[in-house]
Order: C-alpha cells, then structure tokens, then sequence
C-alpha cells in the first residue's frame, strides 16, 4: 500500500487486491481517502487528502482508452456470439442492443477506467509513483524526503 501514516512519513507497498479496491472505490490509490473526481467527468489535479499530484504528465490518462474499449469490445464480441451464434437472436436485434451499449457504456465506465489506470500504473510502477508523490510533496515539506530514506 501506498499510504502516508500518522507520523507523515509514506509507506509504498501496494498489493494488487488494494490497488484494484481503491480503484473500484474511485479513491486515490496513494492514501486511500481522497476522491478522484471533483465532477462527474472532471477529476482532481491533486488528491484532496494526501496532495499528491495524480496526473503524472500531460495526456497520462490516454491509457485509460484502452481499458475502457478493450472492456467495451470484449462484452461486445462475447455478447454477440451469445446471442446470435450461440442463441440464434437476429442480428438486427443484437447489434442494435450492442450499438446502444457501446455508446453508454463507455461513459458510465469512463470514472472506472481512469482510476483502474492510475492504481494499476502505481502498482506496476511503483518507482513513478514515489517520483510523483515526492515531487509533488517536495514543495509543501522537505522533511519527507528524509522520512523514507531519500
Ligand atoms: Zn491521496
């Protein structure tokens, strides 16, 4: 777990079944309590609990995309050869479904893919994490970076 304690220093272990949690939960994967989302599209520059940036670079969250229309397409396709090849629906009727679902899925799961990118890209790479908390912990207190050891 990424998490910052009582005494302020930071802790960087973080297992996947936390990171996956956090990210259903849309909270901040770094300390657990800071929401993602200011709106319903529109997210936090930093976390509201702990400060840390979460937006590492411009156009971080374009991975996102991906697991949101690799999650899109692979219901679709699955979908599909249920029902048609599998079910023997007409195709007039499962593809308007599917069109119907391709279009609000992915703004319903818009929230979900981008907190799903960001704990699994702190879990994968916890190094960046730590770059992007101390970078941006840097400016509010120099004491931290003594506190982990930097
Ligand atoms: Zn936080």
């Amino acid at each position: 777990m990424t998490s910052q304690n009582r005494s302020g220093s930071i802790n960087f272990e973080l297992s996947l079944g936390r990171a996956l949690s956090q990210a259903v939960r849309i909270r901040c994967p770094y300390c657990g309590e800071g929401r993602l989302f200011a709106g319903l599209f529109r997210m936090h520059c930093v976390c509201s609990e702990c400060g840390t940036r979460l937006e590492r670079e411009p156009g971080y969250f374009l991975g996102s995309t991906y697991i949101n229309y690799g999650i899109t397409a692979g219901f679709s396709t699955l979908t599909y050869v249920l029902l048609h090849i599998g079910l023997g629906w007409s195709n007039r009727v499962v593809m308007s479904g599917l069109m119907a679902f391709c279009l609000i899925f992915p703004l319903i799961f818009f929230r979900y893919a981008r907190s799903l990118w960001l704990a699994l890209d702190c879990f994968f790479d916890p190094l960046g994490a730590q770059q992007v908390i101390l970078t941006s912990r840097r400016s509010e207190s120099r004491d931290e970076l003594s506190n982990i050891g930097i």
